[in-house]
């Protein structure tokens, strides 16, 4: 339950916490939104990106870009939303300047399949199975969900991704109840401020017609989507088609889906293989299989289906704290490896699970470095090496992300003429120090509570530790209101 006294990992209540931090940003916000006005007027770039040069001085960069490696005492510079350089000693008097000296810079991480409007009703399904989410989250509370609950959802869900240091999500959205519950969500990732692919998928309001065997095709607002709300691919949210795909739909109905998709342009996210195998095989069967296909979990798909995937280019998404709790299967992010699909990494649901990056990178290496040492275990033998890398997760968690959505061109690693989406992160703090390796402190060690500054599109949403979100923080009321009803009126509130 949404509790008022609930502390953050700063120790303080999370209504203080946004408080103070809007407050205590507000003169960095109003300074930098006059620099920016006053840079906009004689700016010709017309991006969504901040137009205020941002010097990031002195930091460790680890750019997971092959090209640049890791550089030590380095400055990035940002301008019109676009990395320009990754040089030492970098002059750029009119820029705003933040002190990266013992900070580690990272791309920002992609979180590659999230339900962000669950975020309402957070510590609810802890001790659900996957049957029972199905019945209870999808059969129930998603029909309880009204626009403005999908908005708050999403907003509080966005942020709490930024705060986290997540630049760019897969935003998986199946309460799609009424176009009006579909725009107050997209408004909610805008005002967020954050990177997102929108994925749009069906109504919440009826399991069994939609997830059951469903003989009901996508619905048809997608095309008002993809003509009224992205007509273009280059603003920072663009839409992808949640499909049930054959795990969820009959035959008929997932080729439908999918060439709509594909008339449409947009690449489509799909669940498959947690209940059990086939799914791929049909789809190679219906002759749908391709790089535009991203498949979510995989857990109990077979290896002639990871080769499928592989070899048609596809990318699965492994969301290994849900997959462990809720009964799907081992995470299948080493399958996906060895078949060559592209990997990455997603929270999947809030309501019970860690919402950032650090916690399920960390939980998915571990798992399978855990699942390779096995068979040395019972031969009772000793490892010779561990595998995969630190640095090979946190690719899996930036520009394989990225690949995965289609985005690599743009984000996913800190490469010149790249979009600046950008995490900090504290390499001073009690947990962190001393940074003997950069890429092993984040990735093994660090945590939400090391965020220290974040960039989506060279727009600063995130600095100093504080959140600067001014929607956020008016609204932070009507959550707690919007969750509380949501549960009360799906019977599952606990308490009051
Ligand atoms: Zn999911």
């Amino acid at each position: 339950m949404v509790d008022e006294t609930e502390t953050s990992e700063t120790g303080m209540s999370r209504r203080n916490y946004l408080q103070t931090g809007a407050a205590a940003l507000a003169s960095v916000a109003f300074a930098s939104n006059a620099a920016a006005d006053e840079q906009e007027s004689d700016s010709s770039g017309g991006t969504s990106g901040g137009s205020n040069p941002t010097l990031i001085k002195d930091g460790t960069v680890v750019t997971v870009d092959p090209d640049h490696g890791i550089r030590y005492d380095t400055d990035v510079y940002v301008k019109n939303g676009e990395i320009r350089a990754i040089e030492k000693d970098i002059s750029a008097p009119s820029a705003d300047v933040i002190d990266a000296s013992d900070s580690i810079v990272v791309p920002g991480f992609v979180n590659a399949h999230l339900h962000t409007w669950e975020s309402g009703v957070r510590g609810i399904a802890g001790n659900w199975t996957f049957m029972e989410y199905l019945e209870k989250m999808l059969g129930n509370i998603s029909s309880q969900y009204r626009p403005q609950d999908a908005y708050l959802g999403n907003l509080f869900g966005a942020v709490q991704q930024l705060n986290a240091g997540t630049t760019t999500v897969l935003d998986w959205f199946h309460i799609a109840n009424s176009p009006g519950h579909t725009n107050r969500a997209i408004e909610g990732l805008e005002d967020a401020g954050i990177r997102a692919l929108f994925a749009h998928g069906p109504p919440g309001d009826d399991s069994a017609k939609w997830w059951e065997n469903s003989s009901v095709t996508h619905p048809d607002d997608i095309r008002r989507l993809a003509r009224e709300r992205f007509p273009s691919d280059d603003g920072l949210l663009t839409l992808a088609m949640g499909a049930r795909g054959p795990d969820y739909s009959t035959d008929e109905v997932t080729r439908k889906d999918i060439e709509l998709a594909r008339e449409l342009g947009i690449p489509v996210s799909m669940h498959i293989g947690s209940l059990g195998p086939g799914g791929v095989k049909k789809l190679d069967e219906l002759g749908l299989l391709g790089d535009d296909l991203n498949y979510v979990h995989g857990n109990r798909l077979t290896e002639e289906e990871f080769e499928l995937v592989g070899q048609s280019g596809g990318s699965l998404s492994t969301t290994p704290e849900v997959e462990l709790q809720m009964g799907m299967g081992m995470p299948a992010l080493g399958d996906a490896l060895e078949a060559g699909a592209v990997p990455s990494v997603g929270v999947d649901i809030v309501s019970n699970v860690s919402d950032d990056l650090f916690t399920q990178l960390r939980m998915a290496l571990q798992v399978e470095r855990g699942i390779r040492n096995q068979s040395a275990v019972e031969a009772n033998e000793q490892i010779q090496d561990v595998t995969p890398t630190a640095h090979r997760a946190l690719e899996f968690a930036t520009i394989e992300g990225a690949r995965a959505l289609g985005l690599e061109d743009e984000i996913g690693s800190l490469t010149p003429g790249k979009r600046a989406d950008i995490t900090i992160i504290a390499g001073d703090d009690l947990n962190t120090a001393p940074v003997h390796n950069p890429v092993e402190t984040v990735v093994l060690q660090a945590g939400i509570e090391n965020v220290d500054t974040v960039l989506v599109d060279g727009n600063v949403v995130k600095r100093d530790g504080l959140v600067y979100n001014r929607t956020a923080q008016n609204n932070l009321d009507r959550l707690e209101r919007s969750g509380r009803r949501i549960l009360r009126e799906s019977g599952l509130a606990t308490s009051e």
